[in-house]
C-alpha cells in the first residue's frame, strides 16, 4: 500500500507533532537519500513510513480492533447488527449506515478502509 505523508497526518493529525527520524534503520552504507520514519501513533503502535520501498507497516493492531481508533465509528458500532462487525459487507451495520447518511464522513471511512485492507489477517 502506497502513502505518503499527506495521508498519514490526514488520518493522524497528532503524529506531525511526534515526526522523528529513524537514522540508520532504513539500511546502513546505503548510497540513498531515503529514510524511514517511525510515527508514534497516540493509541499505542507505530507507524513506519518508508519512502524507499513505498510500504506503510501497522503494527499491533488487529483489523477487529481497528475501527475502535476512530472514535466517531467506536460510538456506533454497539448498534452493527454483529458484535464483530468490521463495517464492511455486514448487513445493518450502524457504521455504514452513518457514512451514508453523512453522519460519518466518507473521507475517514475510506481511510479506515484502506488501512483495513493493509491489515494482514494472518497475523492474528
Ligand atoms: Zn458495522
Amino acid at each position: 500500500m502506497w502513502v505518503n505523508h499527506l495521508f498519514l497526518n490526514k488520518i493522524f493529525p497528532q503524529i506531525n507533532l511526534k515526526t522523528k527520524d529513524v537514522s540508520g534503520w532504513s539500511g546502513k552504507g546505503m548510497h540513498t537519500t531515503t529514510f524511514a520514519e517511525m510515527y508514534d501513533l497516540p493509541f499505542g503502535g507505530k507507524i513506519i513510513d518508508t519512502p524507499g520501498i513505498r510500504e506503510l507497516g501497522l503494527v499491533d493492531i488487529s483489523k477487529q480492533e481497528l475501527s475502535h481508533y476512530f472514535p466517531e465509528m467506536r460510538i456506533l458500532m454497539n448498534d452493527c447488527q454483529f458484535n464483530n462487525c468490521m463495517h464492511t459487507e455486514e448487513p445493518n451495520c450502524a457504521v455504514k449506515n452513518a457514512v451514508n447518511t453523512n453522519k460519518v464522513s466518507a473521507e475517514r471511512y475510506i481511510s479506515y478502509r484502506n488501512i483495513l485492507d493493509s491489515i494482514d489477517e494472518k497475523k492474528y
